[in-house]
Formats: C-alpha cells, structure tokens, sequence
C-alpha cells in the first residue's frame, strides 16, 4: 500500500513538475545494452587528415556506466560525439588519443609523408539512426570537426560476429557488473600455446601489482580484470632495429614511429576481436619479452613487456597514460614528437601545465599551503646528470643494436647489455638520492620541466611514476586524476 502511494506521489510530481528539456535522458532511452564498434582508417600528415569507415560490428554487453555517456573530461587530442538523428540531441561523447595523433607531430608527418594507422570507437549500441563525428583539436586546442557520418543500426553493413572460438578468456579478478566497474581486457601477446600458463601468472602478476597501488586499491572492489588469451604462432616480439620479426597474436613492435623503445600495435582489428571477447572498457597488450619498452595513448590502449626488471614502473605509466590520460612529466628521454606542446597553449592533460596564470595553478586546491608557483627545486644539478646519462643511454642502444644486425657473438651483446642494465641501475639511485634530499620533495606546486620540454612547462610535483623510472607512487594530482576516472566508469 505504501509503495503504491509513493508511486502515485511521485507520478504525480512529474505532472506538476516535467524534467527540463536539457535534462540527460535515461541510457535505455537511447541505446540497447551491446556495443557499436567503428573500425576507422585515420589517415594523413602534419596539415591534412581524415577518417573513413572499414567496418562496424554489433557486439554483446555495453561495458560503460550508463550513467557517465557524456564525456566531461575535455581530454585528448580527438573526440568522438555521437547525436541522434532525429533530435540533433548529443547521446554520446569521449575524448580519445590515437598513434595517427602522434605521428602527426613527428618529421616525416611535417615533410608530407602520408601514412594510414587503424583505430576503433566504442559506442553504446543505439536503438535509433545516430550521426557519429569525429574532431580533432586546433593548435590552441579547440575542436574541429573532421568526420560525419550517419549511422542506421538496422544496417546490414553492422556485423554480428560470432563467438570467438580461438579466444579463450580467464578471468583474473572481480567479478562486479561491468556498468559499475572498470574492466580491464589483458591481451597476451607472443605467448605461444605453450606459454599459455605463463601469461595466466603474468597478467595476475600485473593484475595483483594494479591492485595493490593508489589510488587504483581504494577501488579494486569494482575492477574487473580478465586475460584475453589467442595463441601466438611465434614466442617474443618484433625488433626491426635488431633484425628480429615475430608472428604474434597482434604482431606488437619496437621501434614504432622510429624510437627504439617505443613498442605499439598496429593490429587493431585483431587487437579489438581478441579484446572484445569479454566486455572491457580499457584494452592493454602485455608482452612476452624481457626488453624494456611499452607504449599507452590515452582511451585507446597501452602495451609492456612482461619480463623486464623495470616491469611493474613500465606497466603502471603506460597505464596511467591510456586510463587516465596523463601526460608524462618527463623531458630529458629522447622522444620522436617535434611540437608536441604548441608554446603558450595550456596542455589537456591534468598533470602538467603551462602555467600560463600563475595565480590559477591547474591544481591549486591540491597545492601546498604557501608554496613558491613555479617552485625551485634544483633542476640544474640535475640536468646536468641527466644529459650525460641520456647520451652514454643512446650510445650503448646504437651497439647493441648494430651487434644484434650484424650477428655478434652472444657473449658481446650480453655484456653491452649488462653495461647498460648497470648504467641505468647507477643513473636510477643518483636520482633517487637527489629526490630523497630536496627539501621540496612532498610538496605540491608547479616544477618546471614536463612534457618532453625543459622550459615552460610544469608538473605538479618533484618525483611521480609519470617523471621518473622506479616503483615510485603518483603525485597527487595524478592520482586524483586517476581516482576521477575511475568514478567515470564505476558510478
Ligand atoms: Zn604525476
């Protein structure tokens, strides 16, 4: 009886009181629970770009919150809208970065080289005829609008694909509703039938090592991880600079846009049918090599290896890039971007700044009470350890690689490496020390040095896993920025 007053009471107020026309109508209203995926061929240079159509599939379960279809972050370089058709009313958005977005920034890109890279948009299924638009951001960041199509989901051109058969999926923790969870589809990747046992300890390995950092435990209870597992013919992965070629599951390679230790995919389409095996709103590859590299573009994926000593530092950063969309604090590595960060234009991403205002630090609700802006920190001393550590780095890289091609005795390598491993291992505990001694070492503030550039550009604190290599938590603003993700996907 109770409930059916309420019922009435409440009816009754919608009569009295109706939802404002630009009140966010219910997920149902616009969509079915199943995913729309778009499979685009992005190509272009550093002027000119576009986006066509290779195919769409119909897959099952919409692994999003229903809740959260809007994206409010105003992060990466692209985003993807999504309207419906007969009310012009926008249903869907997400902010997305992508390799095509990166190779824009680099030489070949600026001298005309045209080159295609493969990417996927996941939309919730919709129910009626849907206009999808892509833009890319301006130089000062502003979106312009560069693809439109319509879309009907009665076509016969959306594909229904049928159960992976030669994808087996494991299941490695949680086990909430995926609308209320991150879920997190781990691809093996060079591991043959027989090391199927090893990449079920890997990704729980990974899995545990997610878990157990912050701010990622405060939320492991709405996590879901899964292991999308298909054989690799070949065990390893592709070194073009070292002559090595391997047939993997989704053919990951170093030396992706011409850095030796940048290692991407550009499978995507076995990338998105080996992952979309099981529901995931986050697609990561892991590696099965022992060489230190990895990659992660923001809302598209990440890629490690799984054997490295630096392992758990490389899998948490690339991470924090593709889930997060942080940018990496570091500027003195080698990096292939000219441009990256147009001056005088503020970055999307939460954790570094150009401080064009600096009475209006990005995030100065987390900054410490009476903090300097910008806040010395001794960056001298350390520029100078770091520049002659990056040029013993790249010297020792071009050996071994030139020894590798050349057929050098394994002995040879072996010890260029181990020069290498001890140079890194030496270069690591000098800066740990110097971080260890800096009387700004806990506070927040804004630190120059960020985002590949030396001068102009600022992080949020001295030391974080997106700055510097080591099992070393996020800063502060990284981890609220993380922590805000997570919500997107949980509540
Ligand atoms: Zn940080």
């Amino acid at each position: 009886m109770k409930i059916k007053r309420l019922v009435f009471v409440v009816f009754s107020l919608c009569i009295l009181f109706p939802l404002p026309a630009n009140e966010p109508v219910g997920f149902d209203h616009f969509f079915e629970n199943a995913t729309l995926r778009v499979d685009l061929i992005h190509i272009g240079d550093k002027t000119s770009e576009l986006y066509a159509v290779d195919r769409m599939y119909k897959t099952p379960v919409w692994a999003g919150s229903p809740a959260h279809v809007i994206d409010t972050f105003n992060n990466g370089r692209y985003f993807i809208r999504v309207f419906d058709s007969v009310s012009g009313k926008l249903i869907f958005s997400r902010g997305f970065n992508s390799i095509f977005g990166e190779y824009a920034t680099t030489k070949p890109a600026a001298n005309g080289i045209k080159r295609a890279f493969p990417e996927t948009a996941l939309i919730p299924f919709p129910r009626n005829p849907v206009r999808l638009t892509i833009s890319a951001r301006n130089r000062d960041n502003s979106l312009k609008e560069i693809f439109r199509q319509e879309i009907d989901p009665k076509s016969v051109d959306i594909l229904q694909l049928k159960k992976n058969e030669d994808v087996e999926i494991i299941p490695i923790a949680g086990n909430t509703n995926p609308h209320h969870s991150m879920d997190l589809a781990i691809v093996a990747d060079g591991y043959t039938g027989a090391e199927r046992n090893k990449a079920v300890s890997d990704a729980k390995y990974f899995a545990a090592k997610l878990l157990n950092m912050a701010p990622y435990n405060r939320y492991r209870n709405h996590i879901n991880i899964a292991l999308a597992f298909r054989p690799s013919p070949d065990s390893g992965c592709t070194e073009p600079t070292r002559g090595i070629y391997k047939r993997t599951a989704v053919n990951a390679s170093f030396n992706s846009l011409g850095l030796p230790r940048y290692l991407l995919t550009e499978d995507n389409r076995d990338l998105r049918d080996i992952a979309g095996a099981v529901p995931y709103d986050i697609a990561v590859v892991m590696v099965n090599s022992p060489r230190y590299g990895g990659g992660g573009i923001y809302n598209f994926f990440c890629v490690f290896t799984a054997d490295n000593p630096y392992r758990n530092y490389v899998f948490l950063h690339e991470f924090g890039h593709a889930f997060a969309g942080l940018a990496d604090e570091y500027y003195s590595s080698a990096v292939t971007y000219d441009d990256f960060y147009p001056n005088g234009v503020e970055p999307l991403e939460p954790n570094i700044t150009a401080l064009i205002d600096s009475n209006h630090l990005k995030w100065k609700e987390l900054a410490s009470p009476g903090v300097s802006i910008p806040t010395s920190w001794g960056k001298a001393e350390y520029d100078s350890q770091n520049l002659d550590y990056q040029k013993k780095r790249r010297l020792l890289d071009g050996k071994i690689a030139k020894l590798t091609r050349d057929g050098a005795s394994a002995d040879q390598i072996r010890e260029l490496k181990a020069r290498a491993a001890k140079l890194s291992a030496q270069n690591g505990t000098w800066v740990n020390q110097f971080f260890a001694n800096n009387p700004e070492r806990d506070k927040v503030g804004a630190f120059e040095g960020a985002g590949y550039i030396p001068e102009g550009l600022y992080r949020p604190q001295l030391d974080c896993i997106m700055f510097s290599k080591g099992e070393k938590p996020f800063c502060k603003v990284c981890a609220a920025a993380i922590a805000a993700r997570l919500r997107f996907y949980i509540e």
